[in-house]
């Protein structure tokens, strides 16, 4: 069941302010308010999904596609292709997900101490 009242809903209706690296109709990306490196971006689909799976459930192919070539489009103005970056998407309680909208983290700008 999906949270209107999460976070990143609010951030989606204009009621609290991000720092926006990119945003159309569909998407949003913009800076992690408590970074873990010196690049740290989310990136959201503006539509209700909960998390990773809830998202390519309720979407086509093409949505799908389309949230992920965007994500490329920031990585490359981020200007962290070249030396690398994670991309990560927590999900439900053992993931460790703190908001309930699906979201990715895209973290780079240094080595990224996170190890999987
Ligand atoms: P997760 O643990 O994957 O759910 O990550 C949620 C992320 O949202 C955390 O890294 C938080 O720092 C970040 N966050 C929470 N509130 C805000 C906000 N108002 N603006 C930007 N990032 C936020």
């Amino acid at each position: 069941m999906y949270d209107e009242n999460n976070i990143f809903a609010k951030i989606i209706r204009g009621e609290i302010p991000c720092d926006k690296v990119y945003e159309d109709g569909d998407v949003s990306f913009f800076k992690d308010i408590n970074p873990i490196a010196k690049v740290h971006v989310l990136g959201i689909p503006k539509s209700q999904c909960v998390d990773f799976s809830d998202f390519i459930s309720k979407n086509t192919p093409t949505t799908i596609s389309e949230f992920f070539r965007k994500t490329n489009l920031v990585i490359k103005k981020l200007g962290i292709t070249k030396d690398g970056y994670k991309v990560i998407s927590n999900s439900g309680t053992n993931g460790g997900q703190e908001v309930p909208h699906f979201h990715i983290h895209i973290l780079g700008g240094e080595k990224v101490n996170l190890s999987i």
